[in-house]
């Protein structure tokens, strides 16, 4: 116990797979818990949102691990509450739709636990709707019914009234269904709906991996063994199912399931995979760089002195690596971005002046072209002779910048930062997973990325010859070629949205 403040439970809906679909609200709790008790069904990514220091439990089960019963989490919402803690209780879905939020908060209202309940995006209609199915529409469906599937429907003390339902509901959702669809589908053709109703299950709604398979009412359960259709799933019967012929198209993501292989550093791989799960797709990381700070303490002392006494006219960046591997060194020396006053700063693409921006600085020159030739035609064309310019960067960078800049008659001072170097170990699964052709595309965000990658594949670049290259911007192209992987995907901006958005492009039209 930290404080004499007393603890609080927030339950919150983490809404039905996607993380994105989580509400501000429930955010800013994950964000304040001291500690988060999760399920099996809310999205793992929302964990990211806690700090590193929050207790995360899972309560859900775990292979070789019993689940906890309803009573044991009841009882660690109350300890913990109790502890003076805050609190996170994340469910799946809507915590109140067959999500036993109304006994947690029973339970912890008779302890005199004070609690907030933060209301989530219900797989039932969201899930729906990510499958092209809207719940009710205009002249087709003006009533909708949630159902558990999970009892027996011909057990006569069944809670369901499936012969009601049968006909008092347009659209009818049942939830844990699977595992008796055969049961739920003959109950409601016996309460009279017609067998030629329209069926769908959707699987895993809102993630990179939904499925929707379609039926009839007295054919969905067969439709589902063929398809082998496993929990978690929805299944919806009504007419609205119809609609979803004409609703999809505009739904259409070309790259949703695509596994795409992420391959910058884990510092900087988080706005890639974010944008390419935007898209649908499932980002796969394998890190091919890590930045190993290798900077000459002589050098970088000579160059800060040389930037407080306004030395420089030119400060060139050329990755938001090298923006940040310097940051950090003026940070050390007691400096900050008050050094920069004196000089004009360059960045070679948006991913750069971001990293900038981050710290307060706005660039006074990004070139059309991101690339360090660009970057010099950029600088020459302002004219450079007679100026200092300082350049931070990785060794074994490209020369062209600084070879270019001192032919045009700039004194140009080197400061090698890091080492662009392949972790000593990839994840095993990643590489197998390359291996057996289960990647879909690969991007590459530098040309120490492509040689990287290639150096963790042990050479074996036949390994993603069945994957779609993407590359950032010509200079990593032409890294790539070299190398073995001719892109087929080179964005126009050197960003992030750029490379996402020029994949994209890319996959809508082989479609
Ligand atoms: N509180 C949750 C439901 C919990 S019951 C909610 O509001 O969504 C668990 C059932 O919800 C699963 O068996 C399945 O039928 C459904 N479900 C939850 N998430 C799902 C998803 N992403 N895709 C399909 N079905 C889902």
């Amino acid at each position: 116990m930290t404080d004499a403040a007393p603890g609080h439970v927030w339950l919150v809906g983490a809404g039905p797979g996607d993380p994105g679909l989580v509400t501000q609200a429930g955010l800013r709790a994950l964000h304040d818990a001291e500690v988060v008790l999760y399920d099996r069904l809310a999205p793992s990514e929302l964990l990211d949102a806690c700090t590193d220091d929050a207790e995360r439990i899972d309560v859900g089960k775990a292979p070789g691990r019993a689940a906890m019963t309803q009573e044991q989490i009841n009882a660690a919402l109350v300890e913990h509450a109790r502890a003076g803690k805050r609190v996170v209780r994340l469910k799946g879905g809507d915590p109140f739709v067959f999500g036993r939020g109304g006994e947690e908060l029973e339970a912890l209202a008779k302890a005199g636990v004070e609690a907030t309940i933060v209301p989530g995006v219900t797989s039932a209609i969201g899930g729906l709707a990510a499958a092209g199915i809207p719940v009710t529409h205009r002249g087709v469906a003006a009533s909708f019914a949630v159902v558990t599937g999970h009892e027996d429907p011909s057990k006569p003390a069944a809670q369901v009234r499936w012969a009601e339902l049968a006909t008092a509901t347009d659209t009818l959702v049942v939830l844990m269904g699977v595992g008796r669809l055969d049961g739920i589908t003959r109950a409601l053709i016996e309460g009279g709906r017609p067998p030629s109703t329209p069926a769908a299950l959707v699987v895993e709604a809102t993630t990179p991996r939904q499925r929707v398979v379609e039926a009839t009412l007295d054919g969905i359960a067969e439709a589902a063994r063929d398809a082998g259709v496993e929990p978690p799933a929805l299944l919806v019967v009504g007419d609205v199912v119809a609609l979803r012929e004409r609703i999809a198209p505009a739904l259409r993501r070309p790259l949703a399931g695509w596994r795409v292989l992420v391959t910058r550093t884990r510092r900087q791989a988080s706005t890639l995979a974010e944008a390419l799960r935007a898209e649908g797709a499932r980002p796969v990381m394998l890190p091919a760089i890590e930045i190993a700070h290798r900077a000459d303490p002589d050098a970088v002392r000579a160059a800060i002195e040389a930037l407080r006494a306004g030395a420089y006219q030119w400060v060139a960046f050329t990755s938001a690596n090298a923006v940040e591997a310097w940051f950090d060194l003026v940070r050390e020396a007691g400096e900050d971005a008050r050094l920069f006053a004196g000089a004009s700063i360059a960045a070679v693409g948006a991913a750069t002046a971001g990293a900038l921006e981050a710290r307060g600085l706005s660039a006074d020159l990004m070139p059309s072209r991101g690339s360090g030739e660009g970057m010099a035609d950029a600088l020459i064309e302002g004219g450079v002779e007679g100026t200092r310019v300082l350049v931070p960067r990785a060794e074994h960078a490209d020369p062209a910048l600084v070879e270019r800049l001192r032919a045009a008659g700039a004194t140009v001072d080197e400061v090698t930062l890091y080492l662009a170097a392949p972790p000593a170990a990839p994840p095993p699964e990643v590489l197998e997973a390359a291996r057996a052709g289960e990647i879909h595309a690969v991007t590459f965000t530098s040309s120490s990325t492509v040689r990287n990658l290639v150096t963790l594949l042990g050479g074996d670049i036949e390994a993603l010859s069945g994957a779609v290259v993407a590359c950032i911007g010509p200079q990593t192209a032409g890294a790539a070629i070299e190398a073995g992987l001719p892109p087929q995907v080179v964005s126009e901006q050197p960003s992030v949205d750029g490379l996402v958005g020029a994949l994209r492009r890319y996959a809508a039209e082989e479609a």
